[in-house]
């Protein structure tokens, strides 16, 4: 666990940023820079949820993997208990920040070792953080948490082939419960389930985190998903935060053009985001919505500020600057 807390938030991420830099195949070679995430703020209090919504593109799982430390960040930084994470950590420093937080990824094969029981998996990672906890206390505890994420002896004994998609999706909550952690990061942890299947293991996390006291930084591109297990949504555009605040706020009264399209063009009670390929070219200026944008203007030239509507909710684009308003004619 981090040590020399400040009192700031539970968790801060501030003006995170990843850039990659990829070899050109054309043009001559040479390298070119990918701006996957340009600094993204938010915070995050034990007990809260955040969700991060956005198309393929949009930088969203880039902030999921930075959470963990599966990537480095090239700027910005992520605050822990009032300690800021080393963009590469140490070994160690790698265990204890997965004390505090682990994550749930699409694919549960990921985590599950395909030759290893669900028992077996939820043993090991005790034995990882808990290395002085006796053999009935491991056990006690495996069986606490099959219980918890609703799996049985008879699951606990098989191998993750020999499991439902859904069955596997649980077993990878247990396991990464096992670490006792005080964050979950779900990265799109129920996209690739059928719907009630998906209803299901939302259900779970609801649960979990009343029951737990977890906070969850959920990345989806399903809007219903997210209002269903976030307080705070931030929707990303271009690895960008273009508007943030509370989801029912957000899913009501969107503001920036990119979110109100969001939710215009999905079908409801699905609302999962179109599947467009972002273009993460680096060298443009100004709005990055702007070439779709049917309210672009000249001032769109320049690129915006998240700009406060209100204390809890934000919109990255100049119609919201000064009390206009998408309609206003004045732009
Ligand atoms: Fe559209 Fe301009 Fe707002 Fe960008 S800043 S979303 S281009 S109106």
């Amino acid at each position: 666990m981090p040590s020399g807390s400040t009192g700031g938030p539970f968790l801060a991420v501030e003006r995170l940023a990843k850039t990659f830099r990829l070899r050109r195949m054309l043009f001559g070679g040479g390298q070119t820079e990918v701006h996957a995430v340009r600094d993204v703020s938010f915070a995050l209090e034990p007990g809260a949820s955040i969700g991060i919504v956005g198309e393929s593109g949009s930088g969203k799982t880039t902030i999921a993997r930075m959470l963990v430390g599966l990537e480095a960040p090239t700027g910005g930084k992520i605050v822990l208990e009032g300690e800021e994470l080393r963009p590469r950590p140490t070994r160690a420093e790698r265990l204890r920040r997965s004390r505090v937080v682990q994550i749930v990824f699409q694919d549960p094969y990921t985590s599950l070792d395909p030759r290893q029981s669900v028992r077996r998996a939820l043993e090991e990672i005790q034995r990882v953080h808990f290395d002085g906890r006796a053999k009935a206390e491991r056990d006690a505890r495996t069986g606490e948490l099959l219980d918890a994420v609703g799996l049985g002896e008879k699951e606990a004994r098989a191998l993750p082939r020999e499991l439902s998609g859904g069955q596997r999706q649980r077993a990878a909550i247990a396991r990464a419960l096992s670490a006792e952690p005080r964050i979950l990061v779900l990265d799109e942890a129920v996209s690739a389930l059928d719907v009630s299947i998906q209803a299901q293991i939302l259900n779970l996390l609801a649960d979990l985190r009343h029951e737990l006291g977890l906070a969850y930084v959920l990345i989806s591109h399903d809007l219903a998903v997210v209002r269903q297990v976030a307080d705070e949504v931030l929707v990303m555009y271009r690895g960008r935060a273009v508007e943030t605040g509370p989801v029912e706020t957000i899913l009501h009264s969107p503001r920036h053009p990119y979110t109100q399209k969001l939710l215009e063009s999905v079908p409801r009670p699905g609302m999962r985001l179109a599947r467009e390929p972002a273009s993460l070219a680096a060298d443009e200026e100004g709005c990055l919505f702007r070439n779709r944008c049917p309210y672009a203007f000249e001032r769109c030239l320049e690129e915006p500020e998240l700009l406060e509507l209100d204390a809890a909710h934000a919109a990255r684009c100049w119609l919201v600057s000064n009390g206009k308003e998408r309609s206003a004619n004045g732009r």
